[in-house]
């Protein structure tokens, strides 16, 4: 029995990982240290017992800074027979300091293993996340992961079933991460701009534009003919903030990076919010053109669980 808080775009939670700290404005309300406060209380000791010192007992949803990593649990994504969609540590941060190296290779050995299910790592720590999958390597006739030196390069990327990302709530957040989210290796990368806390555009990283010239080889920057686009993210996903403090964010922030999505052919995924200058009420009448919930090819077989 575990605890399940899984966020509306996955069909499963696999905490791996609990507890965290905060690091920036987007934690002053972390919805993840709220739920553990609350199974902290939960009747079922299997649920209570292993968020025991993970919140303050006086305040609800403040973190103590003790985060618990789970072995006993690393191999659950192998017994799950059906496809899912499948949020990891929802209720923490997989690459926490305090998270060491060893579970983090095996949690990508299962990840890698478990191909039938499309995993969502979400981190506030893409310079770590960066600087691990630049060390990640296959062997591909074993079908496993290991760990070279650092600064080892892999000669695979991630799968396309694993999806890399980081959270951003504002500009400032976006520009310091997402360039380290860029660093790593992988297939498939994206970004949960959540809690939106202000506009945030994601215009110049969308998409990397490239042209092949015969002569110089690859050039880029800003090229108006024979352009060959990629995306670099695969999935953006928004939600403003929510619960009895929620700050209130502007359906028109939303808006724009729907447009910047759409612009750029990379799936969007609005999870509404707190309802601008009415508090702690839901976005319970989300306007008709924000209903977007589109996913990524590969995630889009995640049965409902
Ligand atoms: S990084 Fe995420 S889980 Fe950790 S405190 Fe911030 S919002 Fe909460």
């Amino acid at each position: 029995v575990t605890a399940r808080r899984t966020p509306d775009y996955t069909t499963a939670s696999w905490n791996v990982v609990l507890g965290c700290s905060p690091v920036g404005p987007g934690c002053d309300n972390c919805v993840g240290a709220n739920a553990v406060h609350r199974f902290g209380r939960h009747p079922d000791p299997r649920i209570a017992v292993p968020m025991a010192g993970l919140t303050t007992p006086e305040r609800r949803g403040t973190w103590t800074g003790k985060v618990s990593h789970y072995w006993s649990r690393l191999d659950e994504p192998t017994r799950w027979v059906k496809p899912r969609r499948v949020a990891v540590a929802p209720l923490g941060d997989l690459f926490h300091e305090a998270v060491e190296d060893a579970f983090l290779i095996d949690a990508f050995r299962t990840m890698h293993q478990a191909g039938r299910h499309a995993f969502f790592v979400l981190t506030k720590h893409p310079r770590r996340m960066a600087e691990f999958s630049r060390s990640l390597c296959f062997d591909e006739r074993a079908d496993d992961v290991y760990r070279a030196g650092v600064g080892g390069r892999p000669y695979l990327p991630l799968a396309p079933h694993v999806f890399v990302g980081t959270s951003v709530e504002d500009q400032q957040r976006a520009d310091e991460r997402i360039p380290e989210l860029l660093r790593a290796e992988a297939a498939r990368r994206w970004v949960a701009v959540e809690p939106m806390l202000g506009p945030v555009d994601l215009r110049d990283r969308l998409i990397d534009a490239y042209r092949w010239d015969f002569l110089a080889g690859e050039r880029r920057g800003t090229i108006t003919r024979d352009i060959v686009t990629e995306p670099r993210f695969h999935f953006v996903v928004c939600g403003g903030e929510t619960g009895p403090s929620a700050r209130p964010f502007d359906v028109a922030w939303v808006r724009a990076l729907r447009d910047q999505c759409r612009a750029a052919g990379v799936p969007f995924w609005f999870r509404g919010g707190a309802r601008p200058a009415r508090g702690s009420v839901l976005l319970d009448a989300v306007p008709a053109d924000l209903v977007v919930q589109e996913l990524p090819l590969e995630a889009r077989d995640g049965t409902q669980v």
